[in-house]
C-alpha cells in the first residue's frame, strides 16, 4: 500500500530518515521510537509510515499493524521495566490532545502515583537516558 507524504510532518520526516530518533522497530506499515518529551521512563509511540492524520482516515489494516507494533512494544516494556502498568493512548484531533496529526499510539508505562493525564505538557526528557532505555526495550523486543 502506497504511504501518503506530508513534507512538513515531523513523523514524515522520521519515517523518512530526514531528521534522527530512537528507533526501537521498523516494519513495512509501522516504525515505533522514543518519545522524546516522555510522560515517564520508557514512553515510546507506534507510527504508521503514512501520514494518515486520524483513526477515521487510516485505512484499517494499517490500523492493525500500527496496534501489532504498539503490542510488541507494549510487551517489551512491560518484560524490561516492569512498570505497574501501561497505557495505549491514541489522540484525534487537538482538542483530544494530538499536536502531531500523523496517527500515533503512545505506549506509556506507568509509575505508582504519577497522577498521569489524557492532556499532558511537553517536558523534554533526558536524551542520553531516553537512548539507554531505547537499547534495553530493543533487546526485549
Ligand atoms: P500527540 O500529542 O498525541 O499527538 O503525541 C505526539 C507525541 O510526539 C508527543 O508526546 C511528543 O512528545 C512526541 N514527539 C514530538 N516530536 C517528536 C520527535 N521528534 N521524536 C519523538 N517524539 C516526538
Ligand atoms: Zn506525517
Amino acid at each position: 500500500m502506497t504511504h501518503p507524504i506530508d513534507a512538513a510532518c515531523i513523523f514524515c520526516k522520521i519515517v523518512a530518515g530526514q531528521i534522527p530518533c530512537f528507533k526501537l522497530l521498523e516494519d513495512d506499515n509501522t516504525i515505533a521510537f522514543m518519545d522524546i518529551n516522555p510522560v515517564n521512563p520508557g514512553h515510546a509511540l507506534s507510527v504508521a509510515k503514512g501520514h494518515w492524520p486520524t483513526i477515521d482516515l487510516i485505512p484499517p489494516p494499517i490500523l492493525a499493524d500500527v496496534a501489532k507494533t504498539a503490542q510488541r512494544v507494549a510487551k517489551a516494556v512491560s518484560k524490561e521495566l516492569k512498570p505497574v502498568g501501561v497505557n495505549l493512548l491514541q489522540a484525534n484531533g487537538e482538542g483530544a490532545g494530538q499536536s502531531v496529526p500523523h496517527l500515533h499510539f503512545h505506549i506509556l508505562p506507568r509509575v505508582a502515583g504519577d497522577r498521569a493525564s489524557l492532556n499532558w505538557a511537553y517536558k523534554p526528557g533526558d536524551m542520553a537516558a531516553i537512548k539507554a532505555l531505547c537499547e534495553r526495550l530493543k533487546a526485549a523486543l
